[in-house]
Parts: C-alpha cells; sequence; structure tokens
C-alpha cells in the first residue's frame, strides 16, 4: 500500500486479517448476493428531474428496468417458482419446463431464472412484440412460439396456448384455479365478480391473506385421487404453467416487496402511486399494501369513499385501447370498439406493450378495491413522453413507462389543484423497462408511424398544463 501511495489505515488492516486464512467469500455480509437472485428488487426511487421541476411537484420513478432481467417481472419470476418449489410442485434439474404466454418482460425474467435455478423455459409470444424481446429470449435457450395477437376466449391467444402446452408437457393435469377456463363469455366482464359489489370484499384488503387463496397444485392424470399431495408425487420432469396473471404470487411479489420498498424510500410521505395494470400485479399488490400502512386501521376504506389526505391515493395509468379505465371509474368494463373503433388490445398491434387488458385478473382482482382512480393515455402521449424523457433526463424507458409517467404528472397536477403546492405532492410511479426493448418499435419514428402515431415529437406542454 505504501508503495501505491495509500494509507494503510485501520479498516484495510482489519478487511486483510479477516481475508487470511478464508477461502470463501463471506456472502452472509450482505456485501456479495449468491447468484443473480440476489440482485433481484431493492431498486433505487429516482426524481424524474425534469417533471418535477416542470410541474412543481414530487415526482419519483421506481427504476425496476435496472433488475438484473430488466423488469419488476424479476420478482414476480423468483416468487413464482420459489413458491412452486415450496409446493413440491418443480424440482431443480430434473428436466422440468416452465410454460408462459407474456408480451415479453416475464417471458425474459422466467428464462433468466429457469437458467440459473436448471429448468427449461417455454414461452408463447404475440408476433407484434418489439424484436428485441424474442432475440433476447432466444439467448437465453427459451423455447419460442410466436402466434397472432387474439382475444382471451380464443384457444390460440397466447396465454391458452401456453396453458394448453403445459397441459400437453409429459402426463401431467393443471387442477385449481389455473384449471379453470376464464370466467369471460366475450371479450368483458362479468361485473358480478367485481369484489367491489360483495360485502365482504368491502372491507379493507386485510381480507386477502394467503391463506383465502387456492394456489395452484397438479396432480397426474390418470389415478391421481383427491386426498393425494402434490408432495407425495415422484420428482420428475414436470411442465409449469406459471400463469402470471391468475397465479397470486404476482401479487404477493408486489405486496412482500416493492410496496414497502416505495413505503421505506419515502419514509411514508407519498401522496399518490400511478401505475398500469398488464396482469394487475404490480398495481394491486403494491396498492394494497400502500393502503394498509397508509390508513389508520380503526378507519378503514372502501372503494366509493374519495381518498382523504393522509392515504396514499392509487390512481391505474391506463392506455389508449384498455378496458380497465372504465371498470375503475364506472365500475363497468365495456369493448373498447364500441367508443374507439377498430383497435383492440391484444387482437391488433398495440403500440403500449406490457399495460392495458380488457378483463379483470386474479392478481388484479385481489387489489380491485384499493384503486381509487384511472387516468387514461393516449398513444400519442406516451411516444412524446418517451422522447421527452431521454432528451431531458437521459432516461431511456419503454412505452409502459412513458405511459406511467404521463398519469404520474396528470395525477401530480391534479393533486396540487386540491390540496395546493405547500408542500409539494408526492407521486411516485413504475420505471418498468427500458427503452432498448423497445427500439424496433416505440422508439422507431417510422414503426410508430405504421401504428397510426406521429412520434417525432418530444413536445409534452399540453400534459404539463394539466
Ligand atoms: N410494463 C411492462 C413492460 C410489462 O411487460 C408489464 C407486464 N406485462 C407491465 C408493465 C405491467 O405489470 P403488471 O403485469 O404487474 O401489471
Amino acid at each position: 500500500l505504501r508503495r501505491y501511495g495509500l494509507d494503510d489505515d485501520d479498516e484495510e488492516e482489519r478487511l486483510r486479517r479477516d481475508a487470511r486464512g478464508r477461502d470463501t467469500i463471506e456472502i452472509r455480509s450482505g456485501q456479495v448476493v449468491r447468484g443473480i437472485e440476489g440482485l433481484i428488487g431493492n431498486t433505487p426511487l429516482m426524481r424524474i428531474n425534469s417533471l418535477s421541476d416542470a410541474t412543481g411537484c414530487e415526482i419519483l420513478g421506481k427504476a425496476e428496468f435496472l433488475n438484473p432481467a430488466g423488469s419488476p417481472k424479476d420478482r414476480v419470476a423468483l416468487q413464482i417458482l420459489n413458491d412452486a418449489e415450496e409446493e413440491g410442485l418443480l424440482h431443480p434439474h430434473t428436466g422440468s419446463c416452465i410454460f408462459e404466454g407474456t408480451v415479453g418482460s416475464t417471458g425474459i425474467s422466467l428464462a433468466t431464472l429457469a437458467r440459473a435455478k436448471g429448468y427449461r423455459c417455454s414461452i408463447v409470444i404475440p408476433d407484434d412484440v418489439a424484436r428485441e424481446k424474442v432475440e433476447l429470449l432466444k439467448k437465453l435457450g427459451a423455447e419460442i412460439d410466436s402466434v397472432r395477437p387474439r382475444g382471451i376466449v380464443d384457444p390460440r391467444h397466447f396465454v391458452n396456448e401456453a396453458r394448453a402446452r403445459a397441459e400437453a408437457f409429459g402426463d401431467l393435469e393443471l387442477v385449481g384455479p389455473h384449471a379453470e377456463p376464464y370466467h369471460m363469455e366475450r371479450d368483458d366482464v362479468d361485473v358480478s365478480r367485481d369484489p367491489a359489489r360483495s360485502s365482504k370484499d368491502q372491507n379493507s384488503h386485510g381480507n386477502v391473506t394467503r391463506d383465502d387463496l387456492v394456489v395452484s397444485t397438479r396432480t397426474r392424470k390418470s389415478s391421481m385421487d383427491d386426498e393425494q399431495s402434490p408432495d407425495s408425487l415422484e420428482k420428475g420432469a414436470r411442465g409449469f404453467f406459471a400463469d402470471q396473471f391468475e397465479n397470486p404470487s404476482n401479487f404477493w411479489a408486489h405486496y412482500r416487496n416493492t410496496g414497502p420498498e416505495i413505503w421505506r424510500q419515502t419514509g411514508g410521505l407519498l401522496d399518490a402511486f400511478v401505475a398500469g395494470a398488464g396482469t394487475g400485479g404490480t398495481l394491486s399488490g403494491c396498492a394494497a399494501y400502500l393502503k394498509r400502512v397508509s390508513c389508520s386501521s380503526d378507519r378503514g376504506w372502501s372503494l366509493n369513499r374519495p381518498a382523504s389526505l393522509d392515504e396514499v391515493r392509487v390512481v391505474l395509468a391506463d392506455p389508449q385501447g384498455s378496458g380497465l379505465y372504465n371498470k375503475i371509474k364506472y365500475g363497468v368494463m365495456y369493448s373498447p370498439t364500441e367508443a374507439e373503433g377498430k383497435r383492440r388490445r391484444h387482437q391488433v398491434d398495440s403500440v403500449v406493450e406490457g399495460i392495458g387488458i380488457n378483463r379483470l385478473t386474479k392478481n388484479l382482482e385481489m387489489g380491485l378495491q384499493c384503486i381509487d382512480d384511472a387516468e387514461r393515455v393516449t398513444d400519442d402521449e406516451a411516444a412524446r413522453m418517451g422522447r421527452w424523457l431521454v432528451l431531458n433526463d437521459g432516461l431511456f424507458l419503454g412505452s409502459s413507462s412513458a405511459v406511467n409517467c404521463v398519469a404520474a404528472v396528470k395525477t401530480a397536477l391534479k393533486l396540487k389543484k386540491e390540496r395546493g403546492d405547500e408542500p409539494p405532492p408526492v407521486v411516485v410511479t413504475i420505471l418498468c423497462d427500458s427503452g432498448s426493448r423497445h427500439l424496433s418499435k416505440f422508439h422507431d419514428d417510422e414503426a410508430m408511424k405504421r401504428l397510426g402515431v406521429n412520434a417525432g415529437s418530444s413536445d409534452i406542454s399540453d400534459i404539463l398544463q394539466g
């Protein structure tokens, strides 16, 4: 150290002494994580300077794109696989295969963790997603099937195709909630299932406990009787349908991790949480946690009561073509074709990838009563916000993050109008993935033009005016 002109201070001496005689790195010290799983979560919360300065509000983005496989889906994939292993449904290095239907992020996270944990991975993906996602999946060694985007009730929809492939793998069949067909007859929602309509579910989210949820189990097709537990199955190659839309592990990943991180990082000083919904796991998991901690237990809350001052307001960011906006605002999901012409999410090429749906998923239902409001965001607004963030903050993000940021600005300006600007409203949103996954579509002006969006502009002055 003296040769290099460095002080040999106490700390360095201690580290040298500690390292002596040891041949392994001390993982438990927290300085070294064990494998890629250790890099998941605990993402930073960043102030988006341009939007905060322009609005006079604090607009904060949870940098989920920094997860190792590039999105919050790393948390979900890890929770799904850990839960399945804990239930004895999956055993590493047995040739078992994870199946999933995904627009990309969940597939990339599952394929990454499948490599790290010792599984095969098979992904069914719509053929209109940005091609770099498919390239990445190939590099990760996933088996890939591209299918035309279709409505969820169509057996060839990517989620149904993935379920069918999992069922066909080996001689296993699905039981439990995964075995049920989606509950809609049309690409629409049965409002009688709305938890806000049932008095039991109008209590705080405290009624959502792990015990209330039926977690998937699998049985052997042939001779398994009802009493036989999955643990009694011999270990062997299994097909496992991850089912991010209906599998409650998704909700719990965010309820237990993302939500608490946001609460800690803001010291509880946040006024609103804003996020889009693809499966709804991020929105409803964070919403349920943030409502729980921000509401005093004796007051409680319900869907129809306006969020009070100390309660975190939860806002859905909904892209053009999604039916969820009306569900949150008016309690009824309607088919967007009635009002928005031909464009229909998951049926024709969509501009925004990953968020916007026309049905209630199990994961969204689990926190539905915690969502107070919704902001609709057009493809044009999202495109301009995407370009604004690159040019003003050096933030190169995907389409769903752009939608979230537009909705976060709209929410912040509404809060400011309602409550004044002292103290400035604090709004947290999710920065889902990097723009590098969207180079050939959302960030390609020509490709956007073909989808009907004039995407050259980074002018967001109309959005900043509220
Ligand atoms: N952004 C991207 C890029 C996604 O892929 C997804 C998931 N489909 C989301 C946002 C939405 O997350 P969630 O599924 O938790 O609603």
